[in-house]
């Protein structure tokens, strides 16, 4: 396994922000995985890192990236998957295979772990729909769980492992047969609308900077309000949909969360609506970066 010291996440995250890191792990297998959890219990575990904001400053605890943990096998209508395993890649076998359900991830870069931590969906589609049971390690027990499907608690954009911060293994879901031909159609309709809608990893962001608010759309609600076109140093609102931040080339942490704390105040200014954020911010934070994150992270 590869561990590299005083490693800039800039190149790692889809954001192209992050600092140094003191270490960072990226484990070939799960048990490598297991043995740094043990090591290190106050390691960060992250996949792609495309749903994430890493301090400019860096991070202090031990990151690990489980990219290199991407094993699958098929049985049936089962799918074993590991929790490093890409989300396109893992689309594109199922479709080969005749299965339906993952149709909705060939279009963003989760793995696994990720997906399943924050209950990623797109196009009516979620990565809960098929779950059937995930190997996790508990932090606070130390040892290895089997969850079933009632024990993850999905909801909208959340998991049971997103609030306990266990770390996903492996997960098992059972996927339905479909025609391979209209499996591939519907990849490509949704391949097309992000095309239209998203911006594409050439240009760096995080995704999809907040929540949908019940029944409405953060998009909507920005577009309304008159967020794109905000910008803050070298961080953007996207020009084609104001629910996305892009980063110019040379942004920081602090222009990020400048940016995000402004359209939250435009659109509670407007509309008296709280948005949530959907991304997560990781490392250190200085006077400001704390004073920001307090303001703008989710309020119940
Ligand atoms: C262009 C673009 C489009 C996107 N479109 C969508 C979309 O349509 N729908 C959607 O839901 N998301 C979308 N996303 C966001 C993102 O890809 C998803 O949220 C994805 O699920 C995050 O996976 P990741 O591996 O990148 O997670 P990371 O960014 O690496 O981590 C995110 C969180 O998951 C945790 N985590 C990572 N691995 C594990 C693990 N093994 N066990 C437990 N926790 C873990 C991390 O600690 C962190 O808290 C998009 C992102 C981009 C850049």
């Amino acid at each position: 396994m590869e561990i590299i010291k005083e490693l800039e996440l800039k190149n790692h995250t889809t954001f192209k922000i992050g600092g140094k890191c003191r270490i960072v792990a990226f484990p070939d297998t799960k048990e490598e995985l297991l043995s740094l959890l043990k090591e290190y219990p106050d390691a960060i575990v992250l996949g792609s890192c495309s749903d994430v904001l890493i301090s400019s400053l860096g991070v202090i605890e031990p990151i690990i990236i489980t990219t290199n943990i991407k094993n699958f096998e098929f049985d049936k209508n089962i799918i074993k998957v590991e929790c490093g395993a890409k989300g396109p890649f893992i689309s594109k076998e199922c479709q080969l295979q005749g299965l339906s359900g993952f149709e909705f991830m060939i279009g963003f870069p989760g793995s696994f772990g990720g997906m399943l931590n924050m209950n990623a969906s797109a196009h009516n589609q979620a990565v809960s729909d098929y779950f059937k049971s995930a190997k996790v390690f508990s932090r606070k027990k130390k040892k290895v769980l089997e969850l079933k499907k009632s024990d993850m608690d999905f909801e909208y954009r959340c998991s049971s492992i997103a609030k306990t911060g266990d770390i996903l293994l492996e997960a098992e879901f059972e996927l339905p047969d479909k025609d391979r031909n209209e499996i591939q159609e519907l990849m490509d309709r949704n391949i097309e609308f992000r095309r239209l809608r998203q911006p594409s990893l050439a240009t760096p962001n995080a995704g999809s900077v907040f929540k949908n608010p019940e029944n409405d759309s953060a998009g909507r609600l920005l577009d309304m309000a008159g967020a794109k076109g905000m910008c803050s140093g070298g961080a953007n609102v996207w020009e084609r949909h104001a629910n996305f931040i892009v980063n110019s080339g040379d942004a920081t942490s602090l222009d990020v969360l400048t940016l995000i704390y402004k359209m939250i105040a435009t659109v509670n200014d407007k509309y008296r609506i709280r948005l949530n954020p959907e991304i997560k911010y990781i490392g250190i934070k200085e006077t400001e970066e704390y004073r920001l994150w307090e303001l703008i992270k989710t309020q119940k």
